[in-house]
C-alpha cells in the first residue's frame, strides 16, 4: 500500500530525526496527492528519504507520527503496538487489581499513540480521542483492546465530543462503542470510588495523583488539611485514611462536592472530621484563617496555549502566594500544575517568588511528576505535565 507523500522543507526533518513525533503545518513544503483528514501520510525530508508515517490533520499540528518504520498500517500493525502497551501495563503490574481497579491503559504520545487516551474503570474502557486519525479507527482500536486484554472488559464508552478539532467535517457524539455501563465503582489503593465519566470532568477521575495522592496520607497524622481544587475528593479520602484531624474539600462545582461527600460516606460511614464547600478557590482562601498545617492546591490547567503563559504564570504565583500566606508554620503545601505549556522550571519560578513575597523559610520536600501509567517519551518532552512541588514551611 502507498500513502500520499508529504514533502518538509529543507532543515525541518530535525525534530522527526530525534524521533519527535509532531510535524507542524510550518515544515510542510509539499504534498504530493489528494489527503483528507485522518489519513495516514508517509512524511520524507526533501532528499526523498523516509522519515515516518502519521495522520495527517490540519491544524498547527498537522502530522502525528504513528511509526518511525518503513512499514504496512494494517490490523496486524495496530495489534502489536497495542500488545506493546497491554505487555507494559502486565509488567508493572496493574492486572493485579485487588487494590487499584483504575489506571491510564494508553498515554497517547507517552504510549506511542499520538491522539489516544485509553483508561480503565473496573471493567469499562472510557476512550478519548484527540486527533482525527484515531478518532477514525475507534471501533477497531476498542474491538480489539475488549479482545485482547486479560482483563474483564464489559463496555468502551467514547468521549471524545470535546476533545476533537471543531472544525473537522465530523460530528462527534459521546457514547457506548461497546456494552453499556456495568460497575461504575473503582479501587485505588484500596479506597472506593464512584467514578461518573458520561457527566464527569475529562474521562470522569484524575488518574494521575495516584502517587501523590499516597504522599498525602504519608504526612496527613493530626494535621488539619484543606483539599482546595478537590474535584471528587480524591486527595481528602487520602488525608482522612492518613488519620489526619480534620479534612477541608473545596471544589467550584456543586456536583463535584455532592460526589466528594459521597465518597467519603464509602468509604468512612461515621466519619464526623470532614467538610465540604462548593465555593471559589480565591474567596475561600481569602476568608480561610490560618490554622491549616497541610495545604493541597491542584488546579485545573491555567494554560492550554503558548499565547497565555504569562498569564498562567501569574496565575500560579497568586495562588500560592495565598496558601503561603495563610499555611499554619511547620505546615506543608503540595502545590501542582498540569498545564503542559508551563515547564517545570517556569513552575517552580512562580512558585519560589510567591514564596518570596510572603518571606516564609521554605524547604522542599518532594519534586513530584505523573505515575508510570502515564509515561513520558523520551523523545516528547511534551508528554510529561504533570509538575509538583511539596513544600514544607516555617
Ligand atoms: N485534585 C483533584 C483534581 C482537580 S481538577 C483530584 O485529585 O481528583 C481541578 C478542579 O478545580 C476541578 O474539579 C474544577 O471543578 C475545580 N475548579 C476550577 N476552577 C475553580 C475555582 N476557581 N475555584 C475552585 N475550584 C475550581
Amino acid at each position: 500500500m502507498s500513502y500520499t507523500q508529504v514533502i518538509l522543507k529543507s532543515g525541518k526533518d530535525q525534530s522527526l530525526m530525534r524521533r519527535h513525533p509532531w510535524v507542524f503545518s510550518g515544515a510542510i513544503k509539499k504534498i504530493k496527492g489528494p489527503v483528507e483528514e485522518g489519513d495516514i501520510v508517509e512524511v520524507t525530508n526533501n532528499k526523498d528519504e523516509f522519515l515516518g508515517l502519521g495522520h495527517y490533520q490540519i491544524g498547527s499540528i498537522a502530522i502525528r507520527i504513528i511509526t518511525f518504520e518503513q512499514t504496512e498500517i494494517n490490523d496486524t500493525f495496530w495489534h502489536n503496538k497495542l500488545q506493546a502497551v497491554i505487555d507494559y501495563r502486565q509488567q508493572m503490574g496493574f492486572f493485579n487489581m485487588e487494590e487499584t481497579s483504575v489506571f491510564r491503559l494508553i498515554h497517547a504520545e507517552g504510549d506511542g499513540f499520538p491522539g489516544l487516551i485509553v483508561e480503565y474503570y473496573n471493567g469499562t474502557l472510557v476512550m478519548q480521542m484527540h486527533s482525527i486519525g484515531m478518532y477514525l479507527i475507534r471501533e477497531k482500536l476498542a474491538r480489539m483492546l475488549s479482545e485482547m486484554l486479560p482483563i474483564p472488559v464489559n463496555a468502551v464508552y467514547d468521549k471524545s465530543a470535546n476533545t476533537l478539532p471543531h472544525k473537522a467535517d465530523i460530528e462527534p457524539t459521546d457514547g457506548y462503542l461497546l456494552g453499556e455501563s456495568t460497575n461504575p465503582i473503582v479501587k485505588e489503593n484500596g479506597m472506593k470510588f464512584r467514578i461518573n465519566w458520561e457527566e464527569g470532568q475529562k474521562t470522569g477521575f484524575f488518574i494521575d495523583q495516584r502517587d501523590n495522592r499516597s504522599l498525602v496520607k504519608h504526612y496527613a497524622q493530626n494535621r488539619k488539611v484543606l483539599n482546595m481544587f478537590g474535584y471528587t475528593g480524591g486527595f481528602s479520602l487520602y488525608a482522612l485514611a492518613g488519620k489526619a484531624q480534620e479534612v477541608h474539600s473545596v471544589d467550584s462545582s456543586k456536583l463535584a462536592i455532592e460526589l466528594t461527600n459521597e465518597h467519603v460516606d464509602l468509604n468512612f460511614p461515621d466519619c464526623k472530621n470532614h467538610f465540604a464547600f462548593a465555593e471559589d478557590a480565591f474567596s475561600f482562601l481569602n476568608n480561610m484563617d490560618d490554622s491549616f498545617d497541610l495545604i493541597i492546591l491542584d488546579p485545573p490547567a491555567f494554560a492550554k496555549h503558548h499565547n497565555v503563559l504569562h498569564n498562567a504564570l501569574q496565575g500560579y504565583k497568586k495562588l500560592n502566594r495565598k496558601a503561603f500566606e495563610k499555611i499554619k508554620p511547620g505546615g506543608i503545601l503540595f502545590t501542582f500544575s498540569c498545564s503542559q505549556v508551563v515547564s517545570k522550571e517556569n513552575f517552580r519560578k512562580s512558585v519560589f517568588t510567591a514564596a518570596a513575597n510572603v518571606g516564609r523559610k521554605v524547604r522542599i520536600l518532594h519534586q513530584l511528576s505523573q505515575p508510570i501509567d502515564h509515561p513520558v517519551n523520551i523523545y516528547h518532552p511534551e508528554s510529561e505535565y504533570l509538575k509538583g512541588l511539596v513544600l514544607y514551611v516555617e
